[in-house]
């Protein structure tokens, strides 16, 4: 068992601030905790001498054995709060939950109780939930530490919610579906325990089958990231993610920080952690009853058995939007059911029985299709008449599920009529709905997380690169006091392994001649300055200028960035190999730091129209080798890399280890708050980077 069990399953759990006082907070728990905890309740207050029957103490260390406490619920306003959990802290108690609010979300004296908090908390190593929490809840020891009005029925998805309010909700709507909890945590604050520890501790908790969450942000996203990846081989992890952190974090000079926003790097974080990511409360509900009740299947072919043509279209066109496909039967299946259903019925997929079926009917056809190979789960689709008990239907539905091991689900379309049948289907873990939609959505989450179960981590490589010398390029825009460098740096690419045109920056018309007759041909020229993000727009860039030609394009560049800003500081200006661009296909390559998930790698088409195209996709960093191949293929454009329209495909091998060491240089050096490779251009025979930009911070070098 994890490292939680004590906080979800204690003997002795103590209330500091229990209260007698009607519409308390204290009072609320006091309450819950008698209600149905089997195990003993303490109550602590100075102000009373006994609460609801319990004797009451004046502070937790006169309590009887304080050191046998396993849980301390703190309820005392929050002045003094933080000295009540320190004396949990020093009588051994080692789970405390905080209940009481006035911490970090309350300004600026709300910040500084907090910091006190967690200081207390880590001298302490206390597994402290909230501050701000409604409480935490588990069914196998009837254990409610909160102070919402209902405790959760049993079962085996454990949930975490960001907002307290959310859990109350939840449990009032849980208890009308029969859906049942392990373990139920209000996170509150997150001042120390936050989702990537209960991720952790319910991924080793047999009892726990699924596990919920419901999310506003997420504390260290890398760290949810390696942790999520590992339990979701065993536990499914459902997420609702709401709200968006501060987009001011993204607010970016350059293009990747413009377009890699922090919604983004959730959505490629909770991808990576193998999370199902979900829209509603009502997904987040049908995904953890289907994962908890239906074995997985062992493909996306599904077979639809109907009483009604129109729902079973509906039901088809579910599939069509999903990544299901309608199974294609083998000849001894069309043979049966030719043999057994009525001449109108249809045997084609969908499979429908017609209006005059019984439920012996849908036994039969439902027998015939789960025994052909090529299906790997159906749904039951039925309306309503006046031969169909659905009672008998979702008593037929349960046994042939059990006989096949393949997952199904229900679309009983009917109100008051479902009743006795739901019950039935749901005492088997056969999730029933109303709408076929709902019923297909849920069985293609369940094929989702057999592919993530099936997925196979493999550790980012590391390439021999110089970091050293990479450390010294950074370094030197420290030097020069600036936290922009450009393509003065491009050496670091070079550090890293990853190609660059020939090429210098020099200071000087002259030099400026000496590399290009080292080039030896025609040459691209462009103006080095850190006043000038996009130097192509105020014409800082030539391409193909032959080598009479180095000396006056020197002076022009110069001219026209002393027009553009006349006291913008000019490094000098950059000659450089010219790249067959009509060969290849311009690409960029960039990264942004998120706030929570830290580095988080871009990938595109690249070239001057980056932003007009928006053609890219994200991942976190660092990636793997096939996370790194899987950006390829995720943009509209892959074709192009492929080699569309008789063109030559690109270096697919050289490309995605460029972007496995660009992943290994933003992991290495955190001090690189964003950078681009834009354009990289890619062509049959490898790589080329050829412009670079990328923002420092100087504190972290
Ligand atoms: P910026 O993005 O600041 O305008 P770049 O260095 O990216 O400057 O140059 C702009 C465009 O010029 C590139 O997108 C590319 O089309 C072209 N270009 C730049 N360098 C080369 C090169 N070495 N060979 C061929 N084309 C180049
Ligand atoms: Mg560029």
């Amino acid at each position: 068992m994890g490292r939680l069990s004590t906080l979800f399953g204690p003997e002795r759990v103590a209330v500091i601030g229990a209260s007698e006082s009607e519409g308390s907070v204290g009072r609320a728990i006091t309450e819950n905790l008698l209600e149905s905890y089997e195990g003993e309740v303490l109550a602590v207050n100075p102000n009373a001498d006994e609460v609801l029957g319990l004797p009451c103490r004046d502070g937790i260390g006169e309590v009887d054995s304080p050191g046998t406490v396993d849980v301390a619920v703190v309820v005392v306003p929050p002045q003094i709060a933080v000295d009540a959990i320190r004396q949990a802290g020093e009588v051994g108690i080692g789970n405390v939950v905080v209940i009481t609010a006035g911490f970090g979300e309350t300004g600026s004296d709300g910040a500084a109780r907090e910091r006190e908090l967690r200081e207390v908390a880590e001298e302490y190593d206390l597994n402290l939930v909230g501050p701000n929490s409604l409480g935490v809840m588990s069914t196998p020891k009837g254990l409610n530490a909160t102070f919402g009005n209902e405790m959760a029925n049993e079962g085996d998805i454990s949930f975490m919610s960001q907002s307290g309010a959310f859990v109350t909700a939840v449990l009032d709507w849980a208890a009308e579906r029969d859906v049942g909890f392990k373990d139920i945590v209000s996170l509150g604050n997150k001042a120390i325990l936050d989702e990537g520890d209960f991720v952790e501790e319910w991924g080793e908790d047999p009892e726990t089958d699924v596990i919920l969450g419901y999310l506003e942000d997420i504390e260290d996203g890398g760290e949810f990231i390696r942790t999520s990846r590992e339990v979701t081989q065993d536990t499914p992890i459902v997420v609702v993610k709401s709200g968006r952190t501060d987009a001011g974090a993204s607010a970016a000079a350059s293009h990747t920080g413009a377009m890699a926003g922090s919604e983004r790097a959730y959505e490629a974080g909770l991808e990576q952690a193998g999370t199902l990511r979900v829209e509603s409360v009502q997904e987040l509900f049908d995904y953890a009853q289907i994962l908890s009740g239906q074995p997985l299947p062992d493909g996306e072919e599904i077979a639809i058995v109907t009483n009604a043509g129109g729902p079973g279209v509906m039901t088809t066109d579910a599939v069509g939007d999903s990544d299901l496909s309608l199974a294609e039967f083998s000849d001894d299946t069309f043979e049966t059911l030719q043999g057994t259903m009525p001449e109108a019925a249809n045997i084609y997929n969908p499979v429908d029985i017609i209006g005059d079926a019984p439920a012996e009917r849908f036994e039969s056809a439902l027998e015939t299709v789960l025994a052909d190979e090529n299906v790997s789960m159906a749904v039951v689709v039925a309306c309503p008449t006046a031969v169909l008990s659905f009672e008998e239907l979702a008593e037929v539905v349960v046994e042939k599920q059990r006989e096949s091991g393949l997952p199904v689900a229900t679309t009983l379309m009917g109100g008051k009529s479902v009743g006795a049948g739901q019950e039935i289907l749901a005492q088997a873990g056969i999730p029933q709905y109303f709408d076929p939609a709902r019923a297909v959505g849920s069985l293609d989450a369940l094929t989702e997380y057999r592919n993530i179960s099936e997925r196979e981590f493999q550790e980012p490589d590391t390439f021999d690169v110089d970091r050293e010398r990479a450390r010294e390029i950074l370094q030197s825009a420290t030097r020069r006091d600036t936290n922009r460098l450009g393509v003065e740096a491009m050496e670091l690419l070079d550090a890293y392994g990853i190609p660059t045109p020939q090429g210098a920056v020099v200071d000087s018309p002259g030099e400026a001649e000496a590399i290009a007759e080292d080039i030896g041909d025609n040459v691209v020229m462009k103006i080095v300055s850190p006043d000038i993000l996009h130097k192509s727009d105020i014409g800082g860039v030539e391409v193909g200028v032959p080598p009479e030609e180095v000396r006056d394009t020197y002076e022009d560049l110069v001219v026209r960035a002393r027009n553009y800003q006349s006291d913008a500081t000019i490094l000098g200006v950059q000659v450089q190999e010219m790249v067959d661009l009509e060969a290849g296909t311009e690409t960029i390559l960039g990264m942004n730091r998120d706030p929570q998930f830290g580095p988080l790698l871009l990938f595109g088409l690249g070239g001057i129209f980056v932003e007009v195209l928006e053609d890219t996709t994200v991942r976190v960093a660092p990636v793997s080798e096939p996370e790194a191949s899987a950006m390829l293929d995720d943009i509209e454009s892959a074709p192009l890399l492929q080699g569309a329209r008789g063109r030559e495909p690109v270096d697919r091998d050289a490309l995605v280890e460029t972007v496995q060491r660009l992943s290994q240089l933003v992991t290495d050096f955190p001090a690189i708050v964003e950078l681009d490779i834009n354009p990289l251009v890619a062509t049959p025979d490898g790589v080329k980077a050829v412009d670079l930009r990328l923002t420092l911070d100087q504190e972290e070098l």
